[in-house]
């Protein structure tokens, strides 16, 4: 292990040269620890550890796969603990990366787990009926937003709902303070990535944990989801906007590596998006009365569109929508209805 106060080089080198960035202190009583995801290109999930008088807490715990609880209670042993020390868990959100290993480690340890009440309430959605229903409704949307049938019949695998049977210990809302002594920490929420996603911000220790609604390089994903926020990126956009306001300090992300500048970064995405709904009004310029898949073929994404697998285009045709949907909020373009959906700028 390695102790640092610099900020996020050490991980930034790691992430450049595409290895696991060591386990850190990052200041006194505080661990960072990377959690490997396989077969993800974000190749880890960077778990926090906070000291406590009588244990650790963890904000988020990582992937739900026999090597990644190894690497897991292998960092947390690095920090001179051990994973029965875990006595509190607070979930940024409802994400496999992010929760998966929540209920292994509250039946090994009695951690408390701790999660926003809106990512909570979709836990356990899990028997037969209630995967078959959720497979006709993502259909539906899917066909709605004018994917074609090729890329619906595999939406099954999106549908593995997590924490089957779980309830949380401690449901968190918005400005909750965290029971951690020795720490300030509160819940900020900050929907959009998911209906019930927290940051996590310690104003006497400069601290922001900002799970996945900030990360240093990439945009977070924010699309429409069946059953979740209805415009999950105009709510993506105003939790941005109030991030501007946040005192300034280190952000600890779940992904890539720490950096400073909050309100920056957040100005960063918001601009980013900007350029999404200018680049999206112009294709439609193009292509008035196109459905969200066939714009989504003709904007930039990260990778060309034709070498996405089904699940990539699945994200891709929602993220699409969500800019849609914050268009027509804004008037400058409008839906025509109909079965796909045909959207047009407006005049
Ligand atoms: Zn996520
Ligand atoms: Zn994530």
């Amino acid at each position: 292990m390695i102790v640092t106060e610099d900020v996020g080089t050490v991980q930034r080198e790691a992430w450049a040269r595409g290895v696991l960035p060591p386990v850190e202190q990052v200041r006194p009583g505080l661990w960072s620890i990377p959690v490997p995801m396989p077969r993800n290109p974000l190749r880890y999930v960077l778990i926090y550890a906070l000291a406590l008088p009588d244990g650790l807490a963890l904000i988020d715990v990582g992937w739900d796969s026999e090597e990644s609880w190894r690497a897991l209670v292998d960092g947390i042993a690095e920090t001179g603990h051990h994973v029965t020390d875990v006595r509190y868990a607070a979930i940024t959100h409802l994400h496999p990366d992010h929760f998966g290993l929540a209920p292994r480690l509250r039946e090994v340890s009695g951690a408390a787990l701790a999660m926003h009440g809106a990512d909570a309430a979709l836990l356990g959605h899990h028997s037969p009926t209630d995967v078959a229903e959720d497979e006709q409704t993502w259909n539906t949307q899917l066909a709605q937003l004018g994917a074609p049938t090729g890329i619906l019949a595999a939406a099954r695998v999106d549908l593995v709902r997590l924490g089957a049977g779980e309830s949380m210990d401690v449901v968190l809302g918005d400005g909750t303070a965290l029971d951690l002594p020795g720490w300030d920490l509160r819940a900020v929420w900050t929907p959009g990535h998911t209906p019930g996603h927290l940051t996590f911000v310690d104003d006497a220790h400069g601290l922001m944990f900002s799970g996945d609604h900030m990360l240093p390089r990439i945009s977070p994903n924010i699309s429409t989801v069946p059953g979740e926020l209805e415009n999950p990126l105009h709510r993506y956009l105003l939790s941005l906007h109030a991030t501007t306001s946040m005192p300034d300090g280190e952000v600890l992300p779940a992904h890539e590596y720490r950096f400073r500048g909050i309100a920056d970064r957040a100005r960063q995405l918001m601009d980013h998006h900007e350029e999404r709904f200018a680049e999206i009004v112009d294709a439609l310029g193009v292509r008035p009365e196109s459905t969200a898949w066939e714009i989504s073929q003709h904007i930039s994404w990260s990778r060309p569109f034709d070498s996405m697998s089904d699940r990539l285009l699945r994200l891709a045709v929602r993220e699409t929508h969500a800019h849609l949907l914050v268009l027509a909020d804004r008037g400058s373009i409008r839906s025509l209805g109909g079965h796909p959906e045909r959207w047009t700028p407006t005049p």
